[in-house]
């Protein structure tokens, strides 16, 4: 396991902790200043049907356009935002802004497809969750079957009792649920049958090498196994190449999500057709 994660799953390495820790502090001043003044935005990436070949929903990914330091990326402002505790309204921000496309893409008559979008652990732990997002529901008129919320598997397992009450009250709103990065946690299937989830979105640092490394393989063969016996979709995130998505499918992992079928894109929530076509 160790192997795994010094090899592709872990993102901070080889980094000075101290000047990482300042860094943050003063990102916290300018991520209070950017909720206030628009200054984030959202990409959408399509997941990608593969039996027919069409776009099955878009994952909404937050962006920042920092003033001085240009556009950047969640990996680079993301922990600032949960060590201030503004990762809890920016995740509002993005829930809202993802209802109200949605809603303006029905009024407009254009086709829709679900959205999924990112809950952070203090966003799930957050006392007001559930009351905010029914107040935001209600605001936007959004219909709820069009949100999938996803939830890292360590934010799951965090808590089960809490999570099982969340997520069923979710479920009852109608909203559907992920498990994003799976893989990297330690659900067991015992776990896993408790939860009322739909999708399990198995961690791109198993998909990477899927080709060469016969371990990362079978982990993904015993996921998507896994996944028929509990009745969940299973979703490949990172895919890069044509002989990648072609193994998953093999496998039998029909949705798939990665560069090869589209890079996220800033904007409104994007049509549906035409089909982003393969970076060959
Ligand atoms: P995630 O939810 O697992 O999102 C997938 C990440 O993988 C995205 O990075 C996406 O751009 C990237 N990706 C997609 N396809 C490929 C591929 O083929 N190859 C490679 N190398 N990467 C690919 P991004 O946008 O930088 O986001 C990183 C993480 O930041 C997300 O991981 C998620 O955990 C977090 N994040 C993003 N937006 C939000 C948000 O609105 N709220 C919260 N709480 N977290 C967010
Ligand atoms: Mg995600
Ligand atoms: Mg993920
Ligand atoms: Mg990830």
């Amino acid at each position: 396991a160790s192997k795994r994660r010094g090899k592709n799953c872990i993102e901070f390495f080889n980094i000075d902790m101290q000047r990482e820790a300042l860094r943050l502090m003063l990102l916290e001043e300018d991520l209070r200043h950017a909720l206030a003044h628009r200054q984030l935005a959202l990409a959408f990436q399509p997941i990608v049907n593969l039996e027919h070949n069409r776009v099955a929903a878009f994952e909404a990914l937050v962006r920042w356009h920092h003033p001085e330091q240009g556009l950047l990326m969640p990996g680079h402002f993301i922990p600032a935002a949960e060590q201030s505790g503004l990762i809890v309204p920016l995740g509002y921000w993005v829930l809202r802004s993802v209802c109200q496309g949605l809603v303006a893409r029905i009024e407009a008559q254009r086709d829709v497809v679900p959205v999924a979008l990112n809950i952070s652990p203090q966003q799930f732990r957050d006392k007001h969750f559930m009351i905010e997002v029914q107040a935001i529901l209600d605001e936007t008129g959004v219909p709820p079957e069009l949100l999938e919320f996803e939830i890292t598997e360590s934010t799951l397992m965090d808590n089960l009792a809490a999570t099982i009450d969340i997520l069923n009250a979710l479920k009852v709103l109608g909203i559907r649920i992920s498990i994003d990065d799976f893989g990297t946690g330690y659900s067991s299937l015992a776990l896993l049958k408790q939860l009322p989830v739909d999708t399990l979105k198995i961690d791109r640092c198993f998909v990477k090498d899927i080709g060469e490394d016969e371990e990362d393989r079978q982990i993904i063969q015993a996921v998507i196994a896994m996944s028929a016996q509990l009745h969940l979709e299973v979703i490949a995130e990172g895919v890069e190449t044509q002989a990648q998505s072609d193994l998953l499918y093999a496998f039998g992992c029909r949705r798939v999500q990665g560069y090869f079928y589209g890079k996220p894109v800033i904007g409104a929530i994007p049509d549906t057709q035409p089909l982003p076509q393969p970076v060959l």
